[in-house]
């Protein structure tokens, strides 16, 4: 590397190789789990910074936040044991009476614990449509303002909000704002480049890819009181992401790039193939250009649009059970971002009062052969739709 030493590496070089990662013992191109949970000091017994209780981290978490903080831009990146954690941290350090501004329709378990929040007298919330910014501005406005929460492309709809002109109202308003971008990983989305304060990934999904752990990812360029008191969650909830996960996901990030790569590639032509469908009433994908979200997703997404979309199938709510029930390649599970397709009928699973579609299916488009997936859908829609 010498004579190319001013060279910029590419991040999808440093994240294939860990950060170009070699044990200094071995010479191990892998990393060793360290799973230790309390450190020896030393000879004057002193504490061996950084490490000294699990609760606080560990070398192998460590390791994988410098991964996502690289990917990021981000000055520090911090790893919870799921995404719900990071999400509770970020809420759980806000002091009370605050008052934040989130969408009426998100990520199904962030909107609970915001609710349950409220419910307990720790916060107050308005809500706004997602992508909306007129409706988030007078949220913002109507009371002093701490936190704006914006999930972007938005669960299981796939609005597109504007992450740069969301966190100007934030900013203008004295708030703070968080961007999940779960839906759309730091290879498409860096949202604290759009000007977010905290960038926040379900690690469950994407950036392990792999579907056999579940994290979730806190990211910021400016450190401060406000991360201070956020760490200081993680550590006394015990919510740092374990080392034997954190293992695998670096492992897993290791090939986001082409995973990601492939499974928008695979989502385009699905929505593109489905799009006017006879057995379909819509087709919900920022990546058609015939959706409200398509120009700030081009922007946002670097012209990718990530690997989600819904279908909102004709009949009845049972013709949307049966299409899941039907299908022989897409698994009927819950989650997303993993190498295999999932599908799923989200009104069984958010449960009633949850605002969604009754025949929306949430459809994970994975890796697989782009062709053996249409034939899928297409044979169970067919099925559904047979008179029995
Ligand atoms: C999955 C998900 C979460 C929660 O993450 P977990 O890892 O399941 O706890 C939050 N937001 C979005 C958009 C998600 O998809």
């Amino acid at each position: 590397m010498t004579e190319n030493s001013n060279r910029k590496l590419s991040i999808q070089t440093r994240v294939a190789q860990a950060l170009h990662f070699v044990e200094a013992e071995t010479g191990a191109v892998v990393p060793s789990i360290q799973p230790a949970a309390t450190y020896a000091r030393d000879e004057n017994y002193e504490v061996r910074k950084p490490y000294w209780y699990r609760r606080d981290g560990s070398q192998t978490t460590a390791h994988a936040e410098a991964v996502i903080a690289e990917m990021e831009d981000a000055t520090e990146s911090l790893l919870f044991a799921s995404g719900m954690s990071a999400c509770t941290a970020v809420i759980e350090h806000l002091p009370t009476g605050s008052h934040i501004v989130a969408p009426k329709v998100m990520y199904h378990g962030v909107l609970a614990q915001i609710q349950n929040y409220a419910a307990n007298g720790r916060v107050t919330v308005s809500y706004y449509t997602a992508g909306n910014l007129a409706e988030l501005e007078s949220a913002v406005a109507a009371q002093p303002t701490t936190l704006v929460w914006v999930e972007t492309p938005n669960n299981p709809n796939w609005e597109v909000t504007d992450i740069q002109a969301a966190a100007d109202i934030a900013h203008a308003a004295g708030a703070k704002l968080v961007a999940d971008c779960t839906g759309t990983p730091p290879s498409m989305t860096k949202a604290l480049d759009f000007g977010a304060d905290i960038s926040f990934h379900s690690a469950t999904k994407y950036l392990n890819g792999h579907s056999d752990i579940t994290a979730g990812v806190l990211s910021v360029r400016e450190t401060g009181k406000y991360w201070d008191d956020i760490c200081m969650v993680r550590k006394l909830h015990g919510t740092a992401l374990h080392s034997f996960d954190a293992w695998l996901l670096i492992r897993g990030m290791r090939t986001l790039f082409l995973r990601v790569e492939r499974s928008c590639k695979n989502t385009m032509a699905i929505a593109t193939h489905f799009e006017g469908h006879p057995l379909l009433e819509a087709v919900l994908y920022p990546g058609l250009a015939s959706d409200p979200g398509h120009e700030v997703a081009k922007r946002q997404t670097n012209g990718q649009f990530g690997g989600m979309m819904s279908i909102i199938v004709k009949g009845t709510e049972q013709t949307a059970i049966d299409t899941t029930r039907f299908c022989e390649l897409f698994y009927p599970a819950t989650s997303l971002g993993g190498v295999e397709s999932l599908v799923e009928h989200r009104k069984t699973v958010s449960g009633d009062g949850f605002p969604v579609h009754p025949r929306l299916l949430r459809l994970s488009i994975g890796i697989e052969d782009a062709d053996d997936l249409i034939y899928d859908i297409e044979q169970a829609l067919t099925r559904a739709n047979q008179p029995v």
